[in-house]
């Protein structure tokens, strides 16, 4: 038996994958993958796939980045890990530093988290618990917009609005407020990105007037609803939802764990509007796709409400095993490096032009395209059955599925959300390499399509 075939039938016989349906995996068989380099890895037989999704969108500077694995192996030669409580290290001390020197103005303090889900467990609870403390008792409550996604613990699959993660878990999940948030491809208003004017945004207004006085906080993904389907929103959304919030007491989270860090084309996507939020979660690209660690960065007037004795119990007592692992904070030091010393986001805007017209050549004679959206490194063609009406496929034919089954064949890991196929390479990506990417996935959705 081949060593591939060994492999596969050990990993069917131990591990159950995330976000899938195992017995899938007995005709699509795992793919083992023993090494990676810039946006390529290679499987054990030497098969080389081109990682246009930067590995769930954590992966900024390719696969065994030099730099990284030098920072990684010197920070594991002197400390590895150490308590977080009452001791502190060098690398979560620089990361700090760093990451507030570039966060939007305001934010101030940091809680280090180890994954997206957990950044955003501690952004509910700091807002909730602020607002105890404040005196405001009746802010229990939290809103979240359609389509949202916040990670998959109970708090955060509570917050999300996307039915496949959290319908089953209904009964457990926390009561949250939901308005109708921004659609764009589908604008009931008629507009588009270009001329519009977040009318959508009465949903949210009228739910805030009504409600406020329950709502601690909202919580959103700036810019971006990515696991939704790439749904790219305006900019006046979330300037009049900033103002909103100030009028009203209200806490602004913004969950940047997919946005954050250049994939939007600023560092964090709340820039794109200029406003600041009260609490912001940072994952997946912290560490370049590295390794788990995530931050939970609020501002002073948030702390401020913890900060007292003891004994009048205000402390925040949330805490994680592996809170601020020098490895991790080591290696989220020299990303933010990397940012700084090759002048990434400018290197990006160049990049991401070049992207957004070689998906746009791309598209021109595929039938079936609904939309292409696009915004920094991030590119998204919709599928849709009829072009004009805009009716979506059947999700039961499972068109990126197939799709995505095709790619990895010819060599391409895309891995698309429904039927939406999308583009979130690594940013080290070549003009070659975005070719070779887009020729991949329109003969794939070409073949698909018959
Ligand atoms: C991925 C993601 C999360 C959850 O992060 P995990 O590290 O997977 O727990 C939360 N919010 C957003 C917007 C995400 O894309």
């Amino acid at each position: 038996m081949s060593r591939m075939r060994d492999f596969q039938e050990k990993d069917l016989k131990y591990i159950w994958h995330p976000c899938s349906q195992m017995k899938d995996y007995e005709t699509f068989l795992p793919i083992v993958i023993k090494r990676g380099e810039g946006v390529f890895l290679e499987d054990i037989n030497g098969k080389k796939y081109l990682d246009a999704v930067s590995s769930w969108w954590v992966n900024l500077f390719g696969h065994s980045n030099q730099r990284i694995n030098d920072a990684l192996y010197n920070q594991a030669n002197k400390l590895e890990h150490v308590i977080f409580s009452n001791f502190s290290h060098e690398p979560a001390i620089a990361l700090a530093e760093r990451i507030i020197n570039i966060a939007p103005k305001g934010l101030s303090k940091v809680i280090f988290g180890d994954n997206g889900s957990s950044a955003v467990e501690i952004a509910l609870k700091l807002s909730f618990q602020y607002h105890q403390q404040i005196g405001k008792i009746k802010k229990t409550k939290f809103v979240a917009l359609t389509g949202a996604y916040h990670g998959e613990t109970i708090g955060a699959l509570s917050v999300g609005g996307v039915d496949l993660y959290n319908k089953i878990y209904k009964p457990l999940l926390l009561d949250v407020i939901r308005p109708q948030g921004p659609d764009c491809f589908r604008c009931p208003y008629g507009r588009n990105r270009n001329n519009c004017n977040a009318e959508c945004f009465e949903h949210m207004e009228k739910t805030v007037e009504e409600q406020h006085e329950e709502i601690t906080a909202i919580i959103i993904e700036p810019m971006v609803q990515a696991a939704a389907g790439m749904k790219i929103y305006a900019v006046k959304y979330l300037k009049k939802l900033r103002k909103l919030c100030d009028e009203y007491n209200i806490n602004l989270i913004a969950d940047e764990v997919a946005v954050g860090f250049g994939r939007t084309g600023e560092m964090f996507a709340c820039n794109h509007a200029s406003i600041s939020p009260d609490i912001m979660c940072v994952s997946k690209g912290l560490t370049a796709g590295y390794l788990p660690l995530s931050l939970t960065i609020m501002t002073d007037k948030i702390y401020d409400a913890f900060y007292d004795e003891y004994h009048t119990m205000k402390a925040f007592l949330h805490s994680h095993s592996y809170s601020g692992n020098p490895l991790g904070c080591a290696v989220a030091v020299e990303t933010l490096k990397i940012f700084e010393e090759e002048n990434i986001i400018k290197k990006n805007k160049i990049k991401s032009k070049l992207l957004k017209e070689k998906i746009e050549e791309m598209i021109e004679d595929i039938p079936c395209v609904g939309e292409f959206r696009q915004i920094g490194m991030i590119g998204a063609i919709e599928l849709v059955k009829d072009q004009r009406t805009k009716e979506g496929f059947d999700w039961r034919k499972r068109v990126g599925y197939q799709i995505y089954k095709i790619a990895v064949k010819k060599g391409v890991l895309l891995r698309p959300l429904g039927n939406i196929v999308y583009f979130m390479p690594p940013y080290v990506i070549n003009d070659h390499e975005i070719d070779f990417m887009l020729q991949i996935a329109r003969d794939s959705i070409l073949e698909y399509l018959g």
